[in-house]
């Protein structure tokens, strides 16, 4: 029987992008392959509890919902590919950008993330370029502490083909969304792109 590391299953607006807004169920899948200095979801970096794949489906159930976002932590790290084929929802994967898997081409929009300097991470970018020529919808997503941080994400815009939307959003405890729109203002990305901010943050919700 098909299991999950599991941190939790819950239903909330999707914080963040182009899907800001929009309510939706979240499964948190346990356990990640980078440490992030900013992360805000350490508590799903162990994995410890597991859910069977018809436990997890038998909970999003109890929702009424449109879309399932799958996220974690670093949910590439398990086979999703079952869980997805199981839940007749639109899907949303929520990716660091480090992991490939033929898995990213059925799911309906992928975000996946560029790794700034401020959070201590590297990038892959041949992974990430992999992961962006086969997704079918989605975005490109940095957050920002720092006008060096801004600086490498356009920086590296020159060697990623990027066919989606960039996201840039402040980190939430270092750096305003005035003062991000202020380094695009001084020094404008030539991308489509969006300056957000992480809503659910604002909200307090999860
Ligand atoms: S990739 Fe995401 S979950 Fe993993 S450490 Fe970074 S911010 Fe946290």
């Amino acid at each position: 029987m098909q299991k999950y590391f599991l941190s939790e299953i819950f239903f909330s607006i999707n914080g963040e992008g182009l899907q800001i807004g929009k309510p939706m169920a979240f499964i948190r899948l346990a356990g990640c392959n980078l440490r992030c200095k900013w992360c805000d979801t350490k508590g799903s970096w162990i994995q410890k509890d597991q859910a069977t794949l018809e436990d997890i489906v038998k909970e999003v159930s109890k929702y009424n919902t449109e879309w399932v976002c799958i996220t974690g932590g670093e949910p590439l790290l398990q086979d999703i590919e079952p869980l997805i084929k199981k839940l007749q929802y639109k899907i949303s994967l929520e990716t660091n950008g480090t992991i490939y898997n033929d898995v990213i081409k059925k799911i309906d929009f992928v975000s996946v993330d560029i790794k700034t300097p401020s959070s201590g991470m590297k990038n892959d970018f041949k992974v990430l370029q992999k992961i962006l020529g086969v997704m079918s919808y989605g975005q490109l997503k940095a957050v920002i502490s720092d006008k060096n941080d801004y600086l490498f994400v356009k920086k590296s815009l020159n060697d990623i083909d990027l066919n989606f939307p960039l996201i840039l959003q402040p980190n939430f405890f270092r750096l305003s969304y005035k003062e991000l729109f202020s380094l695009y203002i001084e020094d404008p990305i030539d991308h489509d792109l969006r300056i957000l901010m992480q809503i659910h943050k604002i909200g307090d919700l999860k």
